[in-house]
């Protein structure tokens, strides 16, 4: 569902112009890397979880290329294929949330860790004085192309108004 709705499907290979790695890519804990294992995906693109695998999870599992730039045992972030801005990174979870009305209880931990790996990577970037801006959409309404839930940290240059489309009604 979510790769076939994605307006840019990735072809695999491509890495955007001009990324670079801020984080290096650490060995997550034990516990971690078997999470990694078990996100894997057979031929069929059916995870051992028993649902389609999204491409955020292969680019977790590590079955497509992508330039990652945080990861570990929770969370990991890598740059958008089709940046909007200067700056533009994608901070998921590694447990596959398919958007914010499937978040649980549980993963109250993890989601606030996104919001320290989007503040920490901001702060390589070197963008958190001058600000940048934080998205998740949901379902159509929100935009959301891609059904494993994650966070657009997004900046580099003045982003202008919060919407395109102006005012509501
Ligand atoms: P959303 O509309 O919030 O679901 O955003 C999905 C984002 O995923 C878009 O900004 C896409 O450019 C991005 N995207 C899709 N495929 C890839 C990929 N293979 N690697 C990195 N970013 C991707």
């Amino acid at each position: 569902m979510s790769e076939m709705a994605c307006p840019k499907p990735y072809d695999g290979h491509t890495k955007v112009a001009g990324a670079r790695e801020i984080f290096s890519t650490v060995d997550a804990p034990a516990g971690g890397r078997v999470f990694f294992a078990a996100a894997g995906t057979s031929d069929a693109g059916q995870t051992r979880r028993g649902h389609m695998a999204t491409i955020f999870e292969k680019i977790i599992a590590g079955e497509i290329p992508s330039t990652i730039v945080h990861r570990d045992e929770r969370v990991t972030a890598f740059r958008d294929i089709s940046p909007q801005a200067p700056v533009h990174v994608l901070i998921v979870p590694n447990k596959p949330i398919a958007t914010v009305n499937d978040i649980t209880d549980d993963d109250e931990r993890t989601l606030g860790h996104m919001f320290v790996v989007a503040r920490d990577i901001a702060q390589k970037e070197g963008i958190a004085e001058n600000g940048f801006r934080l998205i998740v959409n949901c379902n159509k309404h929100g935009g959301q192309v891609v059904f494993h839930l994650h966070m657009h940290l997004l900046g580099g240059a003045p982003l202008g108004p919060m919407l395109a489309g102006g005012k509501h009604g």
